[in-house]
Order: structure tokens, then sequence, then C-alpha cells
């Protein structure tokens, strides 16, 4: 990931390996590229690689987010069957702050881009907080496994 630089910072996506997204805040295969944290923002920004039949533990935006569907089809708030949406590329996005993502789901390979104003509240089936994921939290990560 870019450093913090006042001035801007540029990310070569494609000179970033993918890495595996922690399990229990996922199901399946999701990877995973950090591409910016604005800490005096609370502002993250990633890239989500999410193979077939991969999903998003449930989790509340404490914030908004807005994403790009790249690649694929995705599921939120359960899909359009069920009143949510099903976003298909190229698709554009917006979650508002305290949106409840119980399934986000992928049912084929898919990526998306996103950007998320505030930390993601991950919940196990009972509501009380598994994680708590925001600037720091997913900066911390990403140094863990990307090294750096
Ligand atoms: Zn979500």
């Amino acid at each position: 990931m870019a450093d913090n630089s006042p001035t801007g910072s540029y990310v070569q996506m494609d000179a970033v390996d993918w890495v595996d997204f922690p399990q229990g805040l996922c199901a399946g295969d999701i990877k995973w590229k950090l591409l910016h944290v604005s800490p005096e923002a609370g502002a993250w920004t990633a890239i989500f690689d999410c193979k077939a039949g991969s999903s998003f533990a449930k989790h509340i935006h404490m914030g908004p987010g807005e994403y790009f569907l790249t690649k694929g089809r995705m599921h939120v708030r359960g899909g359009t069957d069920v009143g949510g949406d099903t976003a298909v590329a190229p698709g554009y996005g917006y979650e508002a702050c305290n949106a409840q993502h119980d399934h986000t789901e992928f049912p084929v390979d898919s990526e998306f881009y996103m950007t998320f104003l505030g930390p993601l509240n991950f919940l196990d089936d009972d509501g009380n907080t598994i994680a708590l994921v925001g600037c720091k939290q997913v900066l911390d990560a990403w140094n863990a496994t990307a090294g750096g």
C-alpha cells in the first residue's frame, strides 16, 4: 500500500499481490488488496476478489460506502429477490450509514472496489460484535499478512 503522503499516493494495483481476507469475516475464497487508508477521515479503500460461492459475514456499515463491481455479480442485502440489490458488473452502488448486510454473496467469480467511511461492525448470529474493522484494523491486518 502506498504511503499516506499529504500530496497523494498511487498504487499500481497489478503489482500488489492478493491476500486472503480473514476467515471468520468471510466464508469461502475472498482475497483483497488494501489500497489506501485515510485516518483523518476514517476512510479506507480496498479491492476484493470473491470466488463463486463466497460471502461476507454479517456486518453493519457504521458509515456509508460506495462500490464499483468490476466483475461478476454480488447479492447485497439478500439480493433483488428479497428487496435488496443484485449488482451485475459493471455496477455502482451506495450503501447508507448503518446498512446491515446479513449475507453479501457472490454466485460467480466477482471483483469489486469499495471506499468505506468508518468501520464495519461484524456481528455473530446473536448480534454481538465479533470485530470492529476500521482504518487501524484494516491497516494492521494488511501489514500482518502482506508484510507491509
Ligand atoms: Zn456490506
